[in-house]
């Protein structure tokens, strides 16, 4: 048994001593990347105190687990409460967020802020008109079966609260909020974020908690005390039914596919008599193909030998003749040229090497052909060029990205994230903004046009992602995504660059040899706006040279890149899967999974596999051609109202002119022409689930023919995944008992990882680690003691690299500096 004293005075070395060095994170390997890449699922987990192996399985006999018969299978009974607006009451703007809420209320007028059971909301006057605004705290709704069991394929769903999903709901105090506020409200304004989960939000709220049918809706893209105004005196005397609708169906969809193919999954496993949980989403399904179809590519690459071929010339001609080298020279001072240049081609056959024996002292022709090359800006932001961009330049993973863009967003800094437009109208008065922030960054004479630059892609909800001109004092990370949102947006605004390519090439006989180069001559954006362009400077050429050297370079061909997180969302957009505001969460899911692992994004034994027998037994689930369909259809469905809308990138003001601001009932029985559109979409979103359900009941089939193969496979699967990380995890031959192995273990107890001997219970020996982050092994060594270095990565700080072992002299180093601090602590007290 481990002795309990010891251990805890070497947790005490390693939390006291062990603080984060900034020198130390300098020499770390990979950015700080948590968060979406959650390495520590991937730890072999080892219960500390019970050495029986068997009990570490993740993979668990079935009998005493089963499914749980859960809230999941229980039957929960929900009837909306029937409310009628009163005459004269006050105006209930409901938003999405808490932050929003406050922004809302303090643009539209002076609000007081008032508490329902410790939710906040406020009160304002506005024309002598009161309106009360309140925040649902995004989805209050979910999907839930209506009957218990779970048998495949399942259909019968309904929305309820989520504090009747889950036990102990944090949103059940909003909905509570919410629910005593529509009481006494005289009309109902939504003012969720302006995309389809924002309007199937508002929608709920409006049917299941104030009961009513339809309900005006604000639209903004920001949350700016101009927009916000305009946003409540122009707001449309609908919601935007074509999203609600399309956003509605999204949901129907994901429930349909999630549910139905998790459980076809791990019934197929409980055949073998283990228990394991699995899933697979409609998006996720052709989004780890695509990963996997990488690797099998990767596994099959087979590297080619192949050869370069390089000389040097020397210019040796007389000065004078020609007046660019000249000019070169008085420049330089030197007499003569010397350029390395390479061959043109790439050769594959070694015989035909035989051709460049022998060249060296001969003379070539040498030319020089200059090009110029006007670069302008690049497009403003998306979301996804945003989360390439934050990726490229800081290492921040695409939903990282997202969940900053979010937050700056909810603080007025910038505009609505999920967008895909490139396009920046000019009616958000980017003018002033432009004005203001060139003055702010100083780049006020490097902005030279009245328009900007823009790109092609289009968004019927938003313009693209800009700041504001509000300002507030960020640091980390949430400046560093502001600063490049905001250049990005000075830019726009630059010339284009130029920049002078150069191509010196070479000819002796029938070979021809070249180098290029490239400087920048005009920055223009390019000042503004970081980039990573390379500037080569060669000399010109021209005529006569000699040849003084040549060298050959073997090499060999190189597999195909994997994606990083960056590139396969970028990837995803182009072949229109998902959507822009779920990119990033199914990337997550994969990593969660264990399906796939690292930043250079491999497939894990467990995602190939899976997606293998997929492929064998029920190739629909991974149809990307089918997924896209679907996406289409719902695309078709949004945009059916948004076409109406007369789309905020042409120009928002047409919006106002259909929305006015007569007065309008809440029921549609008014309005003959929003029922009939709405009868229309229900119509469409029918199709679209009846579709899916076709394509559900035919997995299902598929699975049932083949449940035992299926769980087979999967199992093995597994069980390999275990074993890779098994070896992932092991660091060194234990010193102690120098038979085991060490590696990272996870101890349920202390909700810790740890290191320990795999020889236990014959050797106790444990390093303690650091309590907080994700432990990740690195290929460096301790120049000390020779430990392999560990890395911490921790939300917020930079990786942390660090030897292990306690008795090493880095680490008493770290143990003198820290007592002695405290001892100046002591007399200090
Ligand atoms: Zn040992
Ligand atoms: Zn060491």
């Amino acid at each position: 048994m481990p002795k309990k004293p010891k251990k805890t005075t070497e947790e005490k070395v390693i939390e006291d001593y062990f603080p984060l060095d900034e020198e130390d994170a300098e020499h770390a390997t990979e950015k700080q990347v948590k968060e979406t890449i959650p390495d520590f699922k991937q730890i072999v987990e080892k219960e500390y105190k019970k050495p029986e192996r068997s009990s570490l399985e993740r993979v668990e006999k079935i009998p005493k687990i089963k499914i749980k018969k859960s809230k999941a299978t229980r039957k929960v009974k929900y009837s909306p409460k029937k409310i009628k607006l009163k005459k004269g009451g006050y105006e209930l703007i409901v938003t999405e967020k808490p932050q929003a809420a406050s922004k809302i209320a303090s643009a539209l007028g002076n609000p007081k802020r008032k508490d329902s059971k410790g939710i906040s909301y406020y009160e304002l006057e506005r024309k002598g008109k009161k309106i009360i605004v309140a925040c649902a705290v995004g989805h209050l709704f979910t999907l839930k079966q209506n009957i218990p069991g779970s048998e495949i394929p399942i259909f019968e769903i309904s929305w309820i609260p989520n504090y009747l999903a889950r036990k102990k709901d944090f949103t059940k105090k909003y909905y509570d909020t919410l629910l005593k506020l529509a009481k006494d409200s005289g009309s109902i304004t939504i003012a969720t974020d302006y995309d389809i989960e924002g309007e199937v939000i508002g929608l709920n709220v409006v049917r299941f908690i104030c009961g009513q049918k339809d309900a005006k809706r604000m639209k903004f893209s920001t949350l700016t005390t101009q927009e916000l105004n305009k946003a409540y005196d122009e707001k449309s005397p609908h919601i935007d039914w074509g999203q609600a609708i399309a956003g509605e169906t999204r949901h129907y969809l994901d429930w349909f596919y999630g549910i139905n193919l998790s459980r076809a999954l791990m019934n197929a496993i409980k055949t073998t008599g283990r228990f394991k949980i699995m899933s697979i989403g409609r998006v996720q399904g052709p989004a780890l193909n695509l990963i996997v179809q990488k690797e099998k590519d990767i596994q099959k690459f087979k590297p080619e030998p192949y050869w370069q071929v390089f000389i040097t010339v020397d210019d040796e001609r007389p000065r004078g003749r020609s007046i660019a080298s000249t000019e070169l020279r008085a420049e330089s001072g030197a007499g003569k040229n010397k350029l390395e240049l390479k061959y043109n081609q790439d050769i594959f056959d070694k015989s035909k090497l035989e051709k460049f024996e022998n060249i060296v002292g001969k003379t070539a022709i040498a030319e020089t052909k200059k090009t110029e090359q006007v670069l302008p800006p690049n497009p403003p932001f998306n979301l996804t060029t945003l989360q390439t961009e934050a990726y490229k330049f800081y290492g921040l993973t695409p939903s990282r990205t997202l969940q900053i863009a979010q937050s700056l967003y909810l603080g007025g800094l910038i505009s609505y994230p999920r967008t895909s437009s490139q396009k920046l109208p000019e009616s958000i008065g980017y003018k002033e903004i432009l004005k203001k922030l060139a003055k702010e960054y100083n780049v006020e004479k490097l902005i030279t046009k009245k328009k900007p630059v823009e790109g092609k892609k289009l968004d019927s909800a938003h313009p693209s992602i800009y700041p504001t001109g509000n300002k507030q004092i960020l640091a980390g990370d949430d400046e560093k995504i502001y600063n490049l949102i905001t250049k990005r947006f000075l830019s726009l605004f630059c010339d284009s660059a130029i920049i002078d390519n150069k191509k010196v090439s070479a000819v002796l006989d029938e070979l021809i040899f070249s180098a290029r180069g490239a400087s920048v001559r005009k920055k223009a954006w390019m000042e503004i706006y970081p980039t990573k362009l390379k500037e080569i400077e060669i000399p010109d050429l021209k005529g006569e040279v000699k040849i003084t050297n040549s060298k050959t370079e073997q090499k060999e061909t190189q597999p195909p890149k994997r994606y990083s997180p960056a590139s396969i969302i970028s990837q995803l957009e182009k072949k229109n899967l998902g959507t822009k505001a779920t990119r990033s969460s199914i990337l997550e899911t994969l990593y969660n999974r264990n399906y796939v692992k690292g930043k250079s994004i491999e497939a894990t034994p467990l995602g190939i596999s899976l997606i293998t027998t997929l492929e064998k037994y029920s190739p629909i689930i991974i149809n990307e051609k089918l997924t896209r369909n679907f996406e289409n259809e719902m695309e078709a469905i949004q945009n059916i109202s948004n076409k109406k809308n007369k789309q905020f990138h042409e120009d928002k003001s047409t919006t106002a002119q259909k929305g006015g601001s007569e007065p309008l009932g809440e029921h549609l029985g008014g309005n003959n022409q929003v029922r009939l559109q709405v009868a229309k979409l229900k119509e469409k979103e029918k199709k679209v689930i009846d579709k899916a359900k076709q394509t559900i009941i035919s997995i299902a089939k598929d699975f049932g023919k083949n449940e035992k193969k299926i769980g087979e496979e999967l199992l093995k699967a597994t069980n390999e995944l275990r074993q890779q990380q098994k070896i992932e995890n092991t660091l060194m031959r234990c010193p102690v008992c120098k038979k085991g192995n060490l590696g990272i273990m996870y101890s349920r107890k202390t909700k810790r990882h740890f290191i320990a001997c795999d020889a236990y219970p014959d050797c106790t020996n444990t390093y303690s680690l650091p309590p907080r982050g994700v432990i990740k092994k690195t290929n460096k060594v301790c120049e000390e003691c020779g430990f392999p270095m560990l890395m911490r990565l921790l939300r917020g700080r930079r990786p942390w690299v660090f030897c292990f072992n306690p008795k090493c002299k880095t680490n008493e180093e770290w143990a003198k500096k820290r007592e002695k601090k405290e001892e100046k602590e002591n007399e200090q007290d």
